[in-house]
């Protein structure tokens, strides 16, 4: 799995509500979500985390809306409640310094290798370099509980996106921006991979010197952004 970086040594990167919520739109017209699904947090300057409401559309969503909470989970500002699915952003958060944003979807595609507890395989150079390699499935962990918080901080630890097991997709980076060009990366990965097993084809892997060099570029730029 990775060690996570040293917590002494990491500035967190940081990111504003606006971004958060700027992210929130562009997911739901990327066609990511539906509905009131999904949701976001960055951490924002104070440590404090922006997190998207629960039950709140994204269309009419607005910076009203958003909640701010502490590392325990406990609201600061914003009348709604936070996302039920809080846990998975703050444990990623807390344990891993490095990251400034979380974001969870049900994107079609990707929950497809969810549903089948599948790894999705890096079989495209991008995905090693924004990824870090093979998207993990996370063993299956109930809705908002701590302990699937606990699953997905743990197979973030060197990724930048992980499976939650019939469930959907979690994704981390630097900031919200990234994060979704993750999600919008494994989704269209996941629809690629079963686009070329409906042609019959035989998928590849990557030659491994490629998957080592680009896993270390993955490194670099999680810890440097
Ligand atoms: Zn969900």
């Amino acid at each position: 799995m990775g060690d996570a970086a040293d917590a002494d040594t990491v500035v967190s990167p940081t990111t504003t509500p606006e971004a958060v919520l700027t992210a929130a739109k562009r997911m739901l017209a990327e066609g990511l979500v539906e509905g009131t699904s999904g949701n976001i947090s960055g951490r924002l300057p104070d440590g404090l985390v922006c997190l998207t409401p629960s039950s709140v559309p994204y269309d009419t969503m607005t910076l009203d809306d958003l909640v701010v909470v502490d590392a325990e989970g406990t609201v600061v500002s914003g009348t709604r409640s936070p996302t039920t699915e809080k846990d998975l952003h703050l444990s990623t958060l807390n344990r891993h310094p490095e990251l400034g944003a979380v974001i969870h979807t049900h994107a079609v595609h990707a929950t497809m290798f969810a549903l089948a507890h599948e790894p999705i395989p890096a079989v495209i150079e991008e995905v090693v370099v924004y990824i870090g390699g093979d998207v993990p499935c996370c063993e299956y962990q109930g809705t908002g509980t701590a302990e699937l918080g606990d699953e997905v901080a743990a197979h973030l630890a060197d990724r930048g996106a992980a499976l939650l097991a019939n469930h959907g997709l979690v994704t981390c980076a630097s900031t919200p921006e990234k994060a979704l060009h993750n999600a919008a990366l494994v989704e269209r990965t996941a629809q690629i991979i079963q686009g070329a097993r409906a042609m019959g084809a035989t998928i590849h892997p990557l030659p491994d010197k490629v998957n080592q060099d680009m896993a270390g570029v993955y490194r670099f730029l999680r810890t440097n952004p």
